[in-house]
Order: C-alpha cells, then sequence, then structure tokens
C-alpha cells in the first residue's frame, strides 16, 4: 500500500471530484464530496448531507456506479419477519489515478483557470466545509451571509487554496511526465 502525504491525499481527493464534476455536474461534486466526509452513507445520509433529493441522489449514484467511480455494500437488516436491504455507498478514490488519464489535459485546463480565478478575485465564505465561495458581487448581493446556512460571510484566506490548486496542477504533470 501506497502511504500518501497529506498534501497529496488531499490532491487525489480533489482530483476525484474534479473527475466526478466532469462526469455529472456541480450536483455530483456535492455527492462525492459528502461521500469522501462520510466514508459510506445511504442514499438518505447523503440526501440530507447535501441537501439534494434522494431521487436526485440517486440518479448520481447511478451514474458515478457505471463510471466505476463509487462502489456499495449491501447490509441486511432483519425488519419484523422479513430482511431489508441497506445499501451504503462509498467513494473510490484510489481508481482516480488511473481515470485521470483520460481527462487529464480537460482537468489540467479547468484547474488553470481556476487557479487564475482565485488569484484575480477576493473570496468570501463562511468558513463550514463545503458551503459555497462567492465573490464579491455575489457576496454583496447576499449581504455578506452565506447563502446556505446565513451566517456571516468573511474573507477567504487564498493561500491555503492556492497551494492546494498549485500541488494538484503538479501532481498531474508530474504524471505526464511518467
Ligand atoms: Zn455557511
Amino acid at each position: 500500500m501506497i502511504v500518501l502525504g497529506e498534501d497529496k491525499l488531499d490532491a487525489v481527493s480533489h482530483l476525484y471530484t474534479q473527475i466526478v464534476g466532469l462526469i455529472g455536474g456541480d450536483e455530483a461534486v456535492e455527492v462525492a464530496e459528502a461521500l469522501i466526509q462520510l466514508k459510506k452513507a445511504t442514499e438518505e445520509q447523503i440526501s440530507t448531507k447535501t441537501g439534494l433529493r434522494v431521487g436526485d441522489v440517486r440518479k448520481i449514484l447511478f451514474k458515478l456506479y457505471e463510471k466505476a467511480l463509487i462502489a456499495y455494500e449491501e447490509i441486511k437488516k432483519e425488519e419484523g419477519d422479513k430482511m431489508k436491504s441497506i445499501f451504503l455507498w462509498l467513494p473510490l478514490i484510489d481508481q482516480v489515478e488511473g481515470i485521470a488519464a483520460n481527462y487529464r489535459r480537460i482537468i489540467l485546463q479547468k484547474l488553470r483557470s481556476k487557479l487564475e480565478f482565485v488569484e484575480k478575485n477576493e473570496l468570501y465564505y463562511c468558513g463550514k466545509e463545503g458551503h459555497r465561495t462567492l465573490v464579491f458581487d455575489e457576496a454583496v448581493e447576499n449581504l455578506f451571509k452565506c447563502p446556505v446556512c446565513g451566517e456571516p460571510l468573511q474573507r477567504m484566506d487564498k493561500e491555503n487554496y492556492i497551494r492546494k490548486l498549485n500541488t494538484l496542477i503538479k501532481t498531474i504533470e508530474d504524471e505526464e511526465k511518467e
């Protein structure tokens, strides 16, 4: 087993959500982020975490399952005299390095424009994981309150974020050379 440094590990899960985004769009990214945080989860738990409807979560899960980006475990539970199946979904983050090869150029392009965007703009957020990041104009429109939880927005310290994006870009570029 390869032990990854924290930055690299972070880069790999970031890469994972990027690929999920290319395949399933923004809502799929939310599902993937929820799965990474929860490690294993039912449709209902993902729905609660993301605020997406269970039916929409299910559609996204099937799409990601088809592309081998997630797997599931089936657990049988007795309920009265019936057996009930519970499905726990889990992210297959390790698969990513192989899959990434096919999407490498698109991902690099997206990451570079994201980096440019982050470097150029002041960003605002409430500080909670998974909540939206807003540019100045959007922050004004929302009266400097988080559109998800209503907490006050603060200016984001971008240094960390920029470092992560750079690490990720470098990780993918290095892979290309190997
Ligand atoms: Zn918030």
